[in-house]
């Protein structure tokens, strides 16, 4: 039997070994694990970047799964992106907020997978609510906006998972992911526990800026796009109103409108918030109704692609201002 190749076998064979050249050169060069001086860490959405950024330093390489300018919640991943998950050294995601996360973690994630929620219990998803002593009437926070927000409340057990958004909470999440490191790369761990110690003090300095800020305000309302910012009204004794529930939906219904612009009224307020990765045309409709202004209150899932330069603490800050003049603190 004749044991040379033919043509069309050599062809074949070509073929193949070029396509696995491609793939590694593109793995030695893009994937985690390629550079063996830093951990490789895979970040699931903006504040865990950050925060991974700011505790690993230069020990660290952070891959941020959602792209900026995405909304992260419907995050869907590309095989490139499972492929990140699978061999990345640490994944920091938070459980119920990407379903498409949870899922590659589940699958690929091993005990390589840090989930910030497990840092601190998360707040349900009505305490961070509007309540008070018109309880009961519709158009209050704590009850999802419709029948598909409440299946999303549902599947993640019905928590809240905003947490970043309370400045004392992520410098927690800062030192639970220091020790994380610490574990994953023993020598470096000093460096990583002085670094979450820094971004602690600031932390707790923006903590003390909003906390003064918010201290005497003419309103304590905030009509919302979505219901995003539980744990900062929970903490700064502020009230959310959201046009939709804790996941960003286009197009609430015109029941939910005339109830967020009946509540917009009653509260007395200047200002309808919208955000800066989702459509302010809801926002507009109802600030055009009941006469008041728009302005942006950013629940920091991901930088906007304008705002490239800024970073959590100049977005927090940029969120105080609007909140003191829309609730006229002094
Ligand atoms: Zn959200
Ligand atoms: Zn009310």
């Amino acid at each position: 039997m004749n044991s040379r190749p033919t043509p069309r076998v050599l062809a074949a064979t070509t073929t193949a070994l070029l396509a696995l050249a491609g793939v590694t050169a593109c793995s030695s060069d893009d994937v985690a694990g390629a550079d063996p001086q830093r951990v490789d860490v895979v970040a699931a959405f903006y504040p865990l970047q950050f925060v991974a950024e700011r505790v690993g330093g230069d020990a660290v390489r952070v891959t941020n799964l959602a792209k900026p300018g995405a909304e992260p919640h419907d995050l869907e991943l590309n095989p490139g992106q499972v492929g990140q998950v699978s061999e990345a050294e640490l994944i920091v995601y938070l459980k119920g907020f990407q379903p498409a996360v949870d899922e590659a973690v589940e699958q690929n994630g091993g005990d390589r997978a840090f989930d910030v929620a497990t840092v601190q219990p998360l707040l349900d998803a009505a305490a961070g609510g509007h309540d008070h002593d018109h309880e009961g009437e519709p158009g209050h926070s704590e009850e999802p906006a419709n029948a598909e927000e409440k299946e999303h409340a549902d599947e993640g057990g019905g928590k809240d998972p905003h947490v970043w958004l309370d400045p004392t909470r992520l410098a927690t999440i800062g030192d639970k992911l220091a020790e994380r490191l610490g574990t994953a790369d023993p020598d470096r761990a000093a460096d990583y526990a002085s670094r979450a110690k820094a971004l602690r003090t600031e932390l707790e300095q923006l903590d003390g800026e909003y906390t003064a800020g918010l201290k005497t305000c003419q309103r304590r309302e905030i009509v919302v796009s979505h219901t995003a910012f539980g744990y900062l009204t929970g903490r700064y004794q502020l009230e959310q109103i959201g046009i939709s529930g804790l996941t960003p939906e286009n197009e609430p219904s015109p029941q939910r409108l005339a109830e967020v612009a009946e509540e917009a009224r009653e509260h007395r307020a200047t200002t309808i918030f919208f955000e800066t990765l989702v459509s302010p045309k809801v926002a507009e409709t109802i600030a055009r109704e009941v006469g008041a202004k728009t302005a942006v209150l950013d629940p920091i899932e991901g930088l906007s692609a304008e705002n490239s330069s800024g970073d959590y603490f100049s977005v927090m800050r940029s969120n105080l201002e609007s909140l003191r003049t829309a609730l006229s603190c002094s």
